[in-house]
C-alpha cells in the first residue's frame, strides 16, 4: 500500500505546483508568513588562546588577563519563503575586511550569501582585539593587534554555530518598533553639540505572543573601560542587554547593535562611583530600564515588510592625515613608510553595505565609525527614500575600514581623522553609496 500512496501524493504536488487554485494558495501563504529563530553563543575565548583585547594601542597586544562579564554572539534569522536574512550581533570592536568572506564561505552550503548576513559589533573595548582575527595581518605590530590563528578559529566556529542554532528553530513571528529621543546620555567628543539621541526598540515576538528577540539601537561608544583595563566585558550594552533579558524574562534574547557613533561617547549616570567597571554597568543598566519600558509600548504586527539589499561602493585612493604622526601614528606604532605598504594589503578598494528592512524598523549598514552629523543624514534621506518610519545605522557593520567625518571635520584634524584612510571624500562617498543602496532595495 505504501508505495502506490506515496507515489500518488508526488504526483499530485507536481500537478499542484505546475498549475491550479493549489499553487497560488501555497504561493500566498509563504509570502504571509514570515518567520524567525534566535540563538546566542559565549565568544568569549579560554584564556590560554591569549587573545588580546582591542580598541586601545597602548595594550600592546598584551593578553587578556580574565573575565568581567562574557561577551556573546547572538544571531536573529528572518525567512520568508525563498528569502532568508541573519542580523548577527557580537560583543567585539569591529570586524576586519576578509572575516565576513571568509564566514560566508563555511556558511555557503546552507544557502547563505554575502547580502543576507550582517554583522553588527557593539564596539566593546574590552573583547577580542579585531586585527587579532585579521588574517591578512601579517605585520606583527603589537599596537594594531598580532593574529592569532587559534582565536580566528574559535570566533568563526561560533558565528557558524549561532546562525546555524538561529536558523534550526523558526517560528511565524509578528515585529514591531518604536523610537524615542533621549536626553543626556551621549555627547560629542570633538565637541559641537552634534548627538544622535534614537533609541531604537524592535520586538520580534512569536505568533503565540512569546518573546523571541528585542533589537535595541543607540549610539554611543563603549568606552567606560580604559586600555589599562584587561578583563573581557561586553561594557555598557553587555549590561543593557543583561537588564533587558532578566527583566522580560521567557528566554528572550536582546541583541544591541551601535550607530554612527564615530564622535559619540556615553555620559555617565551621575550617582556613578568611582570605578570604571561600576560606571559601565550602572550606564547599561540604566539604559536597559528605559529600554525595556520602551519594549513593553511596542506594538507587533504580523505580515511586514521584509526586505534586504548589498550596495557595493567604491571607495577613494588611500590617503593619511598630515597630523596622522601625532594622533593615531603614535598609538598604533606606525610610520609613513609602514603605511605605504600596510594600507593596500589590509584596507580595500571597495566596501559593501546592506540595507535590511523589516516592518518599519530600516537598518542601514555603515562599514566603520561615522560621525553622527552624517548618520543623522543617512537616517532621514533613507527614511524618505524607503518610507521606513524608523531608521538606524548599523555601526561598523559587516567590516572596518576607518573613522568616517565631514569633509571640513576631517579636515579640522584630531584622533578620528588620523585613523581615516580615504582622504576628505570619505565620509560624503560612503554617504552617497549607502543612500544609493537604499534606492535600489526599494525598486
Ligand atoms: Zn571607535
Amino acid at each position: 500500500m505504501s508505495k502506490p500512496l506515496r507515489a500518488f501524493v508526488v504526483a499530485c504536488s507536481s500537478l499542484c505546483v505546475l498549475g491550479g487554485w493549489g499553487a497560488v494558495k501555497i504561493g500566498e501563504a509563504n509570502a504571509a508568513e514570515l518567520k524567525a529563530g534566535v540563538a546566542r553563543v559565549d565568544l568569549t575565548p579560554p584564556l590560554e588562546l591569549g587573545s588580546p583585547l582591542g580598541g586601545y594601542g597602548e595594550r600592546m597586544n598584551r593578553p587578556a588577563e580574565g573575565v568581567h562579564d562574557r561577551v556573546f554572539a547572538k544571531a536573529l534569522v528572518l525567512a520568508d519563503g525563498d528569502k532568508k536574512f541573519a542580523v548577527v550581533t557580537v560583543d567585539i570592536v569591529g570586524f576586519p575586511p576578509p572575516l565576513k568572506p571568509m564566514l560566508i564561505e563555511r556558511l555557503a552550503g546552507k544557502g547563505w550569501t554575502k547580502d543576507k548576513i550582517m554583522l553588527l559589533p557593539s564596539h566593546s573595548h574590552t573583547s577580542i582585539e579585531m586585527n587579532a582575527i585579521n588574517p591578512t595581518n601579517l605585520f606583527n605590530i603589537p599596537q594594531i593587534g598580532i593574529y592569532n590563528p587559534k582565536v580566528f578559529e574559535f570566533v568563526m566556529e561560533r558565528l557558524v554555530q549561532v546562525v546555524q542554532d538561529a536558523e534550526r528553530q523558526m517560528a511565524p513571528v509578528s515585529i514591531g518598533t518604536s523610537s524615542i529621543s533621549i536626553d543626556g546620555w551621549n555627547r560629542n567628543r570633538r565637541g559641537g553639540d552634534v548627538t544622535d539621541k534614537d533609541l531604537t526598540i524592535t520586538r520580534v515576538d512569536t505568533t503565540e505572543g512569546k518573546p523571541l528577540a528585542v533589537l535595541v539601537n543607540f549610539t554611543a561608544h563603549p568606552t567606560f573601560m580604559s586600555g589599562e583595563d584587561m578583563l573581557f566585558s561586553g561594557d555598557w550594552p553587555g549590561h543593557l542587554q543583561r537588564t533587558i533579558e532578566s527583566l522580560i524574562g521567557e528566554g528572550v534574547v536582546a541583541m544591541y547593535y551601535n550607530g554612527a557613533q564615530g564622535d559619540q561617547s556615553p555620559v555617565g549616570r551621575s550617582d556613578s562611583g568611582d570605578s570604571r567597571w561600576e560606571r559601565a554597568e550602572h550606564y547599561g543598566r540604566d539604559l536597559g530600564i528605559v529600554a525595556w519600558k520602551q519594549w513593553q509600548q511596542t506594538s507587533t504586527q504580523q505580515d511586514v515588510a521584509f526586505d534586504y539589499h548589498l550596495h557595493t561602493i567604491a571607495l577613494p585612493e588611500h590617503a593619511w592625515h598630515p597630523d596622522f604622526m601625532k594622533t593615531g601614528g603614535t598609538e598604533y606604532g606606525l610610520s609613513d613608510q609602514l603605511l605605504k605598504k600596510l594600507l593596500p594589503l589590509m584596507f580595500p578598494a571597495q566596501a559593501d553595505s546592506i540595507s535590511l528592512r523589516m516592518g518599519d524598523l530600516l537598518i542601514v549598514g555603515i562599514p566603520g565609525e561615522l560621525a553622527a552629523s552624517l548618520g543623522l543624514k543617512v537616517k532621514s534621506e533613507a527614511a524618505r527614500i524607503a518610507g521606513a518610519s524608523h531608521p538606524t545605522i548599523g555601526g561598523l557593520a559587516d567590516l572596518w575600514i576607518s573613522y568616517m567625518l565631514p569633509a571640513d571635520e576631517y579636515r579640522r584634524g584630531g584622533y578620528e581623522s588620523s585613523v581615516s584612510f580615504y582622504g576628505e571624500t570619505l565620509g560624503d562617498t560612503i554617504v552617497e553609496g549607502v543612500l544609493a543602496g537604499v534606492k535600489e532595495m526599494d525598486r
